[in-house]
């Protein structure tokens, strides 16, 4: 990937910059938005969203040589070293839909994982870290308030888009269910760990020029879009407006 050098112009090195892949990864607490915005984004900017979960149960269940070596450290109940998480996302993001860039989600969550994907990224991309915001209540009362439908899987939220029937599905009549992942105890155990582990990572991204842009999940849902759409380098921003 090499930037093409535009002599004696004055924003060449913004151009070469420009020039590079795009690689924005998504942070922030469960429940503030990130999975709302992943798809949509990723069908902006014409660039996959790679979530590091999946990739990993894809290649587990492909058995994969990547796969293989994790079942090993997970048959003996130890963790997955974070050098072979990044050589799967590596492995992915090798393939030619990557080209432009990708969206990552769920990786890294700590600080060494932080480190060791700069040193693999070295500076071949353009780094950006869209950090969702939204205080924990708000969150609780999001998660708390989805249900869905046991049949079709419509969703719905108890307050923001109820069904007509508490209970009952307005599209197919199945019933209505809410995640054991959803409960109000199960959440709360989530943002702790959440506000441990990852919240660091934050610290860690803002020292870096230029990577860290917050986004305010308060706000309606086409805004927040809006607002990360504008967090991105203008090239990027400019090909949708
Ligand atoms: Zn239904």
């Amino acid at each position: 990937m090499v930037g093409v050098l535009v002599s004696g112009h004055a924003s060449m090195t913004s151009r070469a910059e420009t020039q590079k892949p795009l690689v924005v990864i998504l942070m922030g607490p469960p429940g503030a938005g990130k999975g709302t915005h992943a798809g949509p984004l990723s069908g902006q900017l014409g660039i996959p969203h790679i979530s590091t979960g999946d990739l990993f149960r894809e290649n587990i269940r492909a058995e994969t040589p990547l796969g293989k070596q994790a079942k090993g450290f997970m048959d003996k109940g130890n963790l997955v070293p974070d050098e072979l998480v990044l050589d799967m996302l590596f492995d992915r993001v090798a393939r030619v839909d990557c080209k432009g860039g990708y969206i990552l989600d769920g990786f890294p969550r700590t600080i060494p994982q932080a480190k060791a994907l700069d040193i693999r990224l070295a500076d071949k991309v353009q780094l950006v870290v869209l950090n969702f915001n939204l205080p924990d209540a708000a969150i609780i009362e999001r998660v708390t308030g989805r249900i869905a439908c046991k049949d079709c899987g419509r969703p719905f939220h108890k307050k923001f888009d109820p069904p007509k029937n508490e209970s009952i599905c307005d599209a197919c009549g199945g019933k209505l269910i809410q995640r054991d992942d959803d409960k109000e105890e199960i959440i709360r155990k989530r943002l702790e760990v959440y506000r441990a582990q990852t919240e660091p990572l934050i610290h860690y991204y803002a020292q870096q020029k230029e990577v860290l842009k917050e986004i305010d999940s308060r706000k309606e849902k086409a805004q927040v879009f809006h607002d990360v759409m504008e967090a991105l380098p203008p090239i990027h921003a400019a090909a949708v407006r």
